[in-house]
């Protein structure tokens, strides 16, 4: 495509069905952000586009289980997701959602033009039925195996394990997840979209013509796809919640949800037009205009082929020039997961790291999952933040603005004559913005975000090479020019930040009283940025340490959900082999009181307890320390086993033991009379 005129970017429309974590982040909203701001930077007209998906399988599935209307559902995630978008500098143009008026209509529109145009393919045929529930099972409403992977918890209409798109027919041993039942087989009529039928035109237009310069995960997933050959997929389904098929025939159905998800872009555009007074066609119809689809891996399917093949029917609309679909984020070695509560989320990040956006929106970006899937861990976040932000470009800014303040009131000084690693730095600040504009327009965020930090680095250098505070004693004048460079480096870097790191970008801009004006194209053009005699303001930390303790304190966050994920699927083991009530009066358990406890050297878990137990007082090891520290249960009474031969531990020899049971979040509880009882009673 020659020079487009225009620019529709979408990120992928988030479900309803939970909050916004950073690998939704890493994967879409981040990227898509930093090039939608660059874009603007450079002059372009662009429309950023997202919303939230609203008719998604698993939102009613979750409202029946609370027990509320899928409204309720709808209402309130929107809400949170759309606010956290906010508060973390997202700059979508519009961000809409798809239970608004202009999209069913859209979507209901798009459905007519196709169907009139003989674009779908009638079928009646047996589908998965749940009697006791009286409904069509289908995506999240079944589970079963998968036919390619053999994972036995897919959904119907995709496998969480393999990644594979199938129908619900296709699950070997079929169960409901309404009611666990085994679904019988009924007959409905669907209308499917003959994906065969696009078949050449897929190839021809992916596989021929985006070769180069898609990138090759994609690719080859696309690639995989069309060469195990297209099936017609069903368009529609029977549920009762969603956009009604708009045919006098189908009642009771509606537009399946990957049908009426994508035309969402369109309909928030049109929103968007209408209320800035532009030709929302403009961006949807022409040439000239370049669509970029910012999503996950797992949405590849339907953006590169179902989507595309829905636009072609209809006609009249421009194609994905790119869909730079990112690989998956992990959270600390583990697959990030809603239900598992196993993220980072996003509204809680803000919370509790308030005013810290951006070192969030650089820790995704320098690490972000381009290639292949990547880890997300506290200790690097920490990392990129002290070692990064903190100690190379906050540390600089940081230098030339008390420096400019302390030797000339805030005035940017009158330089003189320019050494030639002066001349060097502020030749190699100008190329600042094409490099990292190519690597933005290739999709390389990654390594962008390695350049930004690269000219911070080079200001860093610079004045350490420098050094204004030991020259100053010297040559007045040298310093003059040494602050004026590093200055300009400054100016730059408020600038080129902006795509990355918008917050730091504008506070930047403040304290250096810039315009906010001063465009990407001006740091490569303008032979001054900050003229001498401007005066600045006064110097503002841009980023602050993170402390081991913060760190420490979500890393805990995560473990207690681990714990949690544990116990929930901890299964209560089946009784043991039926015992005589002799067996049972074998064992001599009497209530005790705790006197002593100290640690035993040398290891994590043991307690070395003296226990009045009413015969005598003895000595019991008891491997209760990472659940209790010795203070804490000096005094109390527990049950003690005291006919236990006694056994060498660790050196101490263990006279009983103290019966413990296990709490919910992983500790050691005791198991200990109700009421204060004397030392020695039996329990029996
Ligand atoms: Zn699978």
């Amino acid at each position: 495509m020659s020079a487009p005129k225009r620019y529709t970017i979408t990120a992928a429309l988030p479900y309803t069905n939970g909050p916004i974590h950073i690998g939704h982040l890493a994967g879409v909203y981040v990227p898509a952000d930093i090039y939608a701001r660059y874009l603007r930077l450079i002059g372009k007209d662009v429309a950023y586009i997202s919303g939230s998906d609203e008719h998604g399988a698993a939102i009613p599935m979750r409202a029946k289980k609370e027990g509320v209307s899928p409204q309720v559902i709808i209402d309130k995630y929107h809400g949170i997701i759309k606010k956290s978008f906010v508060d973390f500098g997202i700059s979508f143009d519009n961000y809409s959602r798809t239970s608004s008026k202009i999209h069913h209509e859209t979507a209901s529109d798009f459905f007519t033009k196709m169907y009139s145009d003989g674009e779908f393919i009638e079928e009646v045929s047996a589908q998965l039925y749940d009697a006791e529930a009286n409904q069509f099972l289908a995506d999240r409403f079944v589970v079963g195996t998968c036919p390619k992977c053999g994972f036995e918890e897919s959904y119907g209409d995709q496998c969480e394990s393999c990644g594979t798109s199938h129908n619900a027919t296709d699950l070997i041993n079929p169960k409901s997840a309404i009611t666990g039942n085994i679904p019988t087989v009924k007959e409905t009529k669907h209308w499917f979209l003959p994906l065969d039928k696009h078949e050449d035109f897929l190839r021809k237009w992916i596989l021929d013509g985006h070769k180069k310069d898609w990138k090759p995960n994609v690719y080859g997933q696309v690639k995989s796809w069309v060469e195990d050959g297209l099936r017609p997929r069903a368009v529609t389904r029977d549920l009762d919640w969603g956009i009604p098929v708009p045919l006098k025939e189908a009642d009771g159905k509606v537009l399946y949800v990957w049908f009426d998800a994508p035309i969402g872009y369109i309909s928030a555009t049109k929103e968007w037009a209408a209320r800035e007074g532009k030709n929302w066609e403009d961006y949807w119809k022409k040439d000239d205009t370049k669509l970029v689809h910012f999503i996950g891996k797992d949405n590849i399917v339907f953006h590169c082929i179902i989507f595309p093949s829905m636009l072609k029917a209809h006609g009249n609309y421009i194609l994905p020039d790119n869909v730079p679909a990112n690989e998956f984020l992990n959270l600390e070695g583990n697959k990030l997961s809603t239900s598992k509560n196993w993220a980072v989320w996003l509204h809680e990040y803000l919370e509790e790291f308030p005013n810290q956006q951006d070192v969030l929106r650089y820790t995704l970006t320098a690490n972000a999952p381009e290639s292949k899937d990547n880890d997300f861990t506290w200790k690097d976040f920490q990392a990129k933040n002290n070692n990064e932000l903190v100690a190379i470009f906050g540390n600089f800014i940081n230098r030339v603005v008390v420096l400019t303040n302390k030797y000339y009131d805030g005035i940017v000084p009158v330089p003189n004559d320019f050494s030639e690693i002066d001349e060097d730095v502020l030749a190699a600040l100008k190329e600042f913005p094409n490099t990292i504009g190519k690597s933005i327009e290739r999709y390389r965020f990654r390594e962008a975000s390695q350049e930004l930090m690269s000219l911070a680095r080079l200001g860093n250098k610079y004045l350490a090479d420098e050094e204004p505070w030991k020259v100053i004693k010297l040559d007045e004048e040298r310093v003059q020019t040494i602050m004026y460079v590093a200055l300009q480096i400054s100016a730059a870097l408020a600038v080129v930040s902006e795509p990355f790191l918008p917050f730091t970008s504008t506070k930047l801009k403040n304290i250096l009283n810039i315009d906010a004006s001063l465009s990407w194209q001006n740091v490569t053009e303008n032979l001054v940025l900050l003229p001498a005699t401007h005066q600045i303001n006064k110097a503002e930390l841009l980023f602050s340490k993170i402390e081991d303790k913060e760190i420490e304190a979500q890393v805990e966050k995560l473990a207690a959900t681990r714990v949690a994920n544990e116990q929930e699927n901890k299964v209560t083991e089946p009784q043991k082999e039926t015992i005589e009530f002799e067996d049972f009066t074998k064992l001599d358990i009497r209530v005790g009181t705790i006197l002593e406890a100290e640690k035993v050297a040398k290891t994590k878990k043991l307690l070395k307890l003296k226990v009045d137990v009413g015969i005598d007082i003895r000595t019991i090891v008891s491997g209760i320390a990472e659940s209790f520290s010795p203070e804490e249960i000096i005094g109390l009474q527990v049950s003690v086993l005291v006919n236990l031969a006694p056994r060498k531990i660790r050196g101490v020899e263990s006279q009983g033991m103290i019966l413990m049971t296990d709490t919910p979040d992983g500790k050691l509880a005791f198991v200990a009379p109700e009421k204060v009882v004397k030392n020695g009673q039996a329990v029996s």
